[in-house]
């Protein structure tokens, strides 16, 4: 049933990992299987059995060809370095070309102990399981870079956090696990060669376009050109985060990809009225990753990055950090202008002018004093152009309809100037601006069902329209509608 593995983080210095075998669980049981992802893996999807799934996504089996090692990483935590994190309930698998021959890593998340599990289980509770597969597929049908969920098993064990809960193991596929914690891990130890291992294995599988192998003297080149390419990543990344309202959670530099897709999904949820101040986790007690801080983040967590990279820029190392400051520095201005250019497509523009930061501010303040669902808000700009109704429907949205009546006009003025029709406009727009996303309140109503009443039709109800987000969902439960008050979600718990 699986492709055959590629072993190349295997093949690596041994240093760079802990080889490790998952440790079997009572009762492996498949509650939710990625068909269509497993094709574009190259699965042979019609030898697909159940039984035998469960047993290797559980790992109870390992799968032949692989040889499962949990990855060394270190890792700021809240700003804190930690030398040493590693894999402690994870293990890669292995890797697989896709049928597009883009190489992919298998990862089993919630597989046991590992050398590097310090105090904890190894384990993870059905809920978070089922909360990163939801939003990972999510962000994916959005067209947001991220892992993916292949498939979730229950294990038939109790995992104990606040509450006891249903054990569960995920399993993940990702361009690669390399974060910058990778990177770090090796750069507080002094091991350049590893750093440089590190940084090649990253160009060749995430860069390939960066130019090649190069004499000694040009090499710096090559290592700068590979922190330029990882912050122009992270800052569309974070600026796509933003316009669909996602708020990551936990933004620790174990956490940021190398390779520009989002990873780990913990506390993470999305924002329903537009707030800029929003967070969520309940671990984040400062606010230090809300909403509106994560582009600071996101370049605090590269300048940690460029660190690792510095004794391959320059043997000189004034010199080194001056050339490695001025590309971090330029993440400001390469995230600006991608969230300007997401701000525009989300207002239906593909021209730009000088007056549209102001515009789409404008409107962000507008659904800031009015409370107004940013999801919805920017939905119904499409129904706006449809008539006096549709403009009805999104002002709803709004307490006080001044700043937005203020606003609507000017709107119209610049679209007009578009060259194409409001009908064009409204496809656009509808192609943009989600429908749904997995809001907190259905997703935390879909993860109590099936940990505490083990049904998972409302999973696999969710599932099934936050994978279409750009199309009205049909149906009796409104999966588009905000949470009453009764159903906010104030804080989501970490709870690995
Ligand atoms: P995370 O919060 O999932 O990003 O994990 C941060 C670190 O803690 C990583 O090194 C994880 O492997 C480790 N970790 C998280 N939960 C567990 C657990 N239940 N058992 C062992 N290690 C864990
Ligand atoms: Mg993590």
């Amino acid at each position: 049933m699986f492709p055959s593995f590629s072993l190349r983080y295997a093949r690596l210095p041994a240093r760079l990992r802990v080889d490790c075998l998952p440790t079997p669980v009572t009762e492996p049981r498949l509650v939710a299987f990625n068909r269509e992802l497993a094709e574009e893996l190259g699965f042979d999807v019609e030898a697909f059995d159940a039984e035998r799934a469960a047993e290797v996504f559980a790992g109870n089996a390992v799968p032949e060809g692989a040889e499962p090692l949990a990855m060394a990483y270190a890792g700021h935590q809240f700003g804190n370095f930690v030398p040493q994190l590693g894999d402690g309930r994870a293990l890669l698998l292995g890797e697989v070309v896709d049928r597009r021959g883009r190489l992919r890593d298998l990862q089993l998340k919630g597989s046991g102990r590992t050398p590097f599990s310090r105090g904890g289980d190894g384990r993870a509770p059905l809920g978070p399981v089922l909360r990163e597969y939801l939003v990972s597929e999510a962000m994916h049908a959005m067209g947001i870079p991220t892992t993916r969920a292949l498939a979730a098993v229950t294990t038939g064990e109790r995992v104990f956090r606040r509450i006891p809960e249903p054990g569960a193991v995920l399993t993940r596929v990702a361009a690669s696990h390399l974060r910058v914690g990778t990177f770090q891990y090796f750069a507080a130890r002094r091991d350049t060669e590893a750093v440089q291992l590190l940084a090649d294995e990253a160009i060749d599988r995430h860069y390939p376009d960066l130019p090649g192998e190069l004499a000694e003297v040009e090499a710096g080149e090559r290592y700068l050109a590979l922190l330029e390419a990882v912050v122009g990543r992270q800052a569309e990344l974070v600026a796509r985060w933003m316009g669909i309202g996602f708020i990551h959670g936990v933004m620790n530099t174990d956490n940021t990809s190398i390779s520009g897709e989002t990873i780990d999904y913990g506390p993470c949820a999305f924002m329903d009225a537009y707030d800029p101040r929003t967070v969520f986790s309940s671990i984040d007690e400062r606010g230090r990753y809300a909403y509106l801080n994560q582009p600071v983040i996101a370049q605090w967590n590269l300048a940690r990055f460029a660190e690792t990279l510095l004794p391959l820029i320059d043997d000189d190392s004034d010199r080194a950090i001056a050339r490695a400051t001025s590309v971090i520095e330029a993440f400001t201005e390469r995230f600006d202008s991608c969230w300007q250019a997401v701000l525009r497509a989300k207002l239906g523009l593909a021209t730009r002018e000088e007056g549209d930061g102001a515009l789409a501010q404008d409107l962000l303040d507008a659904m800031q004093a009015g409370k107004a669902d940013f999801t919805l808000a920017f939905r119904r700009l499409a129904d706006a152009l449809d008539g006096p109704e549709g403009e009805a429907r999104l002002a709803a949205l709004f307490d006080g309809h001044e700043a937005l009546a203020a606003w609507l006009p000017r709107w119209r003025e610049r679209l007009a100037r578009e060259d194409v029709d409001e009908a064009e406009i409204a496809r656009r727009l509808r192609g943009t601006n989600p429908a749904v996303i997995p809001r907190n309140h259905r997703v935390e109503q879909a993860l109590a069902a099936a940990a505490e009443e083990d049904d998972f039709a409302p999973f696999e109800a969710l599932l099934a329209v936050i994978t279409r987000p750009f199309e009205e969902p049909a149906g009796e439960v409104d999966y588009t509608r905000p949470p009453h008050d009764s159903e906010k979600v104030l804080r989501t718990f970490c709870g690995t």
